[in-house]
């Protein structure tokens, strides 16, 4: 067969499907058929129509599983028939941000899924200099590795140690990828989060102490888990301007603050417990090579599992009759994994 089944996003809230030709793979590109694939935010986004920088029609899909079938004339180090996970993010290597080792924040970046058409598909054709060798995972699991990534490099932002008290605000995807690295480099891990499902699913799959702070005792609660002290390092996860505003009132001296989740509008943070404190205050974007590889070793000891993050699965041959009642419509949904077998 030449041709694949493709799920495009035509414009704001309109998937169809699509017949297209499978892609040939240049030079450097292996050809990959889709195994599994993480639903993300930037997905639910782009979806509802506001994700800035996004452009219609789209392919959905960057948290990537998929088998190689074919590679081209000039790529090395895989095989047909080996699994693989794939970073996403395509940098220009010529940015400041790039010539210092930081492609995760490169001024050019081009995300595959993104801004260029990506996974909702049967085939797709990726750089094997962005491909990662996945065949111990689960394919679950692998296709987690990109949002694990970003939870990893937010932890290791904040310079995460054994023993010391970390708070995590948020509870969603990326929160919980936070708190279970957190909580796998040995620190004290609680959880922040004012919704229940997701608190129910921390204490579960996490094995971690989640909070409710809209709790009148929630601060009191917090200090309990600290040794009757504040948090050394807060992690935010919930890109909500109010939360990341307190966030500095839940800081000990000393201490460190990384904001992973984006707010689009600006932040008002009380600069008299900020300067009082001598906050170290960091932006967490993305992830390097680094932050997957570390993701893939944590999942093959067993620190990591697909389960800690996501709860629920579709099946990719009916995604665009069930995307708007079960994935946008669906208050229980934390996680989505689409298996391309179904
Ligand atoms: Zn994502
Ligand atoms: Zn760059």
């Amino acid at each position: 067969m030449t041709t694949m089944k493709t799920l495009t996003l035509a414009e704001p809230r309109h998937m169809v499907w699509q017949t297209r030709n499978k892609p040939t793979p240049a030079a450097n590109e292996a050809l990959i058929k889709i195994v599994t694939a993480g639903i993300c935010g930037t997905d639910i986004h782009a979806w509802a129509g506001n994700q800035p920088f996004f452009s219609y029609p789209r392919v959905l899909g960057h948290e990537l599983c998929g088998e190689v079938v074919e590679l081209g004339a000039a790529a090395t180090g895989f095989q047909p028939g080996q699994r693989v996970a794939l970073i996403p993010y395509l940098s220009c290597q010529r940015c400041d941000a790039c010539l210092s080792g930081k492609t995760n924040c490169c001024e050019n970046i081009s995300v595959i899924g993104v801004h260029q058409d990506g996974g909702f598909c049967g085939y797709l054709s990726v750089p094997v200099s962005n491909l990662l060798a996945v065949d111990d995972l689960p394919p679950e699991a692998a296709a987690l590795i990109e949002p694990f990534a970003i939870s990893a490099h937010a932890v290791r932002r904040a310079a995460v140690g054994a023993g010391e008290h970390v708070l995590v605000v948020g509870a969603g995807p990326i929160g919980l990828g936070v708190a279970a690295i957190a909580a796998a480099a040995g620190a004290t891990v609680v959880v922040a989060d004012t919704s229940e499902t997701r608190g129910g699913h921390v204490r579960q799959k996490l094995g971690l102490t989640a909070l409710n702070p809209a709790d009148a005792g929630f601060d009191g609660a917090l200090r309990e888990q600290f040794n009757g002290r504040l948090a050394a390092k807060i992690i935010d996860a919930t890109g909500n301007p109010g939360a990341m505003n307190n966030a500095v009132n839940l800081l000990r001296h000393g201490g460190t603050m990384v904001f992973v989740g984006l707010h689009k509008g600006d932040l008002v943070i009380p600069d008299s417990e900020f300067h009082k404190k001598e906050t170290t205050l960091m932006g967490s974007r993305n992830a390097t090579r680094e932050d997957f590889d570390r993701v893939r070793q944590l999942m093959a000891d067993g620190k990591l599992r697909a389960d800690m993050m996501f709860n629920q699965r579709f099946d990719f041959s009916s995604l665009a009759e069930t995307f708007e009642p079960q994935v946008i419509n669906n208050p229980q949904l934390i996680k989505g994994v689409i298996d391309f077998s179904r």
